[in-house]
């Protein structure tokens, strides 16, 4: 059996559009669930989602008590899925259904797969700015983590119940996904398809949001920042003791009486930032270890229709 997971947050534009075309490649698919996660949507999501489940009796829905971010959708519809396959595709049609034949078949004629991905070859539609930071954001924590995370590889993808099985072990609470699937392990395919704009309605990410998931990202899978941390302390520390030197022998030599005042407020402020970058970096780990801690669940469910 395959399991559909579809993690909706206002998407009452588009479910109805995502089920008509999913429709289509359900023959190909042989038994299967479907799997809404209404992720606390405000508008009439679950309305629509339940005249999906009328018309298919192989719908359920998770219905969250509020909205818990997409993270947390996944994670809820991993848990009670019950397939030998699993799948998870957006509900914007932005992860084409059409995929999902030949990801199943992928996966079912290669007994050492576990993991059929996809990557999108291209950012077309995406404002120019957020297509560089993702870039740069890629290049950066590849550079920082052992694992390979693949530029443009969106959350679409098809795993075996041995994969999510160990995804879901990892009772991590600040969950980032991309990082986890690749951490895992497991034979992954990568199929490339061209970008395809969102049916109808709009996108949750704004840069801001964006820019605290890739941080997210970063302080969940390594904690390089904190010894780079250490390093420009040490390189400073070592920069001011040179400097200290320097102006010993230069009073000894010539007898110079007072230096600069514009160099001392520039070593000044120059401390004191890299002083508060430093603080915050300790702040993210900190913050992060604190929220661990509490061991909140990470998304509390409603009901189950
Ligand atoms: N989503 C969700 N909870 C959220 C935000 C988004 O379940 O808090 C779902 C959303 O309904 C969609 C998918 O996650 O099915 C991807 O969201 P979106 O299309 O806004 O992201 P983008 O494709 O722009 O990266
Ligand atoms: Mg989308």
């Amino acid at each position: 059996m395959l399991s559909i997971i579809v993690p909706c947050y206002n998407e009452e534009a588009t479910v109805a559009l995502y089920y008509e075309e999913l429709k289509k490649y359900l023959p190909e698919l042989g038994e299967y669930e479907l799997l809404f996660v209404n992720d606390g949507s405000k508008d009439e999501t679950l309305k629509k989602c339940l005249e999906i489940k009328a018309q298919d009796s192989n719908c359920r829905i998770i219905d969250f008590s509020r909205n818990f971010g997409k993270e947390a959708a996944m994670l809820a519809g991993m848990s009670v899925a019950k397939g030998d396959y699993v799948v998870i595709t957006d509900a914007d049609l932005q992860d084409p259904p059409k995929l999902l034949p030949e990801m199943l078949k992928i996966l079912k004629a290669d007994e050492h797969l576990d993991s059929v991905a996809t990557y999108r070859v291209n950012r077309k539609g995406e404002p120019v700015i957020r297509s560089f930071f993702a870039r740069c954001f890629y290049k950066l924590i590849n550079k920082m983590i052992d694992i390979n995370i693949v530029d443009g590889a969106r959350d679409y993808r098809m795993m075996t119940s041995r994969m999510v099985k160990a995804v879901l072990s990892l009772s991590e609470v600040n969950r980032f996904s991309k990082g986890i699937f690749a951490w895992v392990g497991f034979e992954t395919k990568y199929l490339e398809y061209e970008n395809v704009e969102r049916a109808a309605g709009e996108t949750k990410w704004s840069f801001w949001k964006l820019f605290r998931y890739a941080l997210d990202g970063i302080v969940g899978f390594t904690t390089i920042p904190l010894r780079l941390a250490t390093i420009a302390g040490l390189l400073v520390s070592a920069f001011g003791f040179i400097y200290m030197i320097y102006i010993v022998i230069k009073a000894l030599a010539f007898g110079d009486p007072v230096a600069g005042f514009p160099s001392l407020i520039v070593i000044i402020t120059l401390l004191g930032g890299i002083q508060l970058i430093v603080l915050g970096i300790l702040g993210e780990y900190l913050a992060k270890t604190y929220m661990e801690t509490k061991r909140r669940p990470v998304y509390i469910i409603r009901d189950i229709l």
